[in-house]
């Protein structure tokens, strides 16, 4: 008997190493893309990265999960372009700031004023001892344009959607926005109605992006696109709000709603999925919906003081 115990006990061990080498080659691997010749994409386990190289040095936006992450992406991004002069956190999430303290003290760190809020009332953990060092250091209520090395940098705080604090970076010379998580591209997306996210008001936000002048596109999860990439996403979108309007019509419970709900522009999205932890698939996206419809969540509470 001990000795069968032995053995799963063993066998547990190696499946946890397993998981463990797993994940540390998920975290450790980045792939960088071409967008154009002065801006990158870094896919990794996270938030894509953007990275543009101007002659004074380069921008960065979001640093994906880990400190270990944020620690390649600053290498990458000062062999592509030179030594990080700015960053930028386009929202609050971790997989879009949790590598910053892989930054120095003392870096530049852009984001809206909502999401210095959200990081320090809801990340407050994380952000203490040295890492406060790299919560953003300039925040952003609106809109502000950055020049730096002959390139043009416009962060834009354009409407509710993924949270109410989300940055739409737009980098003008090489016609790109980098949407933050306001796009998940082939793939369902976060909601985060806690922190004043809506579905309701995506589309609306959405609109104001597609009056930009770009090309290519660096969604928040996904590969890179182009303006047609993100209005498919916002037809999805649209039917997710009719799904929610609907909901609120008929007076349906949530289990009428999801056997319920007309849906087919997510054709072929992919399901993220944290194990015990999240999982972004349709159901999900439907029940955010109907929560937000009929008010069956609870938004998070901000420091009010803060907010003149
Ligand atoms: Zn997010």
């Amino acid at each position: 008997m001990a000795r069968i115990a032995g053995v799963i006990v063993g066998l547990l061990l190696a499946a946890l190493a397993l998981a463990g080498i797993y994940v540390y080659q998920q975290v450790s691997t980045l792939e960088v893309a071409r967008v154009t010749d002065d801006l990158h994409a870094i896919y990794g386990l996270g938030s894509n990265v953007g990275v543009l190289r101007t002659g004074e040095g380069s921008v960065v936006v979001d640093t994906m999960t880990f400190a270990m992450q944020g620690r390649e992406i600053r290498e990458r991004a000062e062999a592509l372009g030179g030594p990080v002069q700015i960053v930028v956190n386009t929202h609050y999430h971790q997989d879009h700031t949790h590598g910053n303290p892989a930054f120095s003290s003392g870096q530049k760190i852009y984001s809206t004023e909502k999401t210095l809020e959200y990081l320090e009332a809801l990340d407050a953990d994380y952000w203490s001892g040295d890492a406060a060092r790299t919560l953003p250091s300039e925040t952003i209520d609106g809109e502000r344009t950055l020049h730096l090395g002959g390139k043009t940098v416009r962060l834009l705080e354009l409407g509710r959607g993924h949270t109410d604090g989300d940055l739409v970076v737009l980098f003008v010379e090489d016609r790109t926005v980098h949407t933050g998580d306001l796009f998940f591209n082939g793939r369902y997306p976060n909601i985060d109605l806690e922190a004043g996210g809506s579905v309701r008001e995506w589309s609306a936000t959405i609109d104001r992006i597609l009056e930009l002048d770009f090309d290519h596109v660096i969604p928040g999860h996904g590969p890179v696109t182009d303006a047609d990439g993100l209005r498919a996403f916002q037809r999805f979108m649209n039917q997710l709000a009719e799904v929610g309007r609907e909901a609120e019509r008929s007076g349906r419970s949530l289990e009428e709603t999801l056997a319920n709900a007309t849906l087919d522009a997510d054709a072929g999205y992919d399901v993220m999925a944290i194990p015990f932890v999240m999982r972004l698939d349709r159901d999900f996206v439907i029940k955010r919906a109907w929560e937000e419809a009929t008010g069956n969540f609870e938004r998070v509470e901000l420091d009010a003081e803060r907010d003149e």
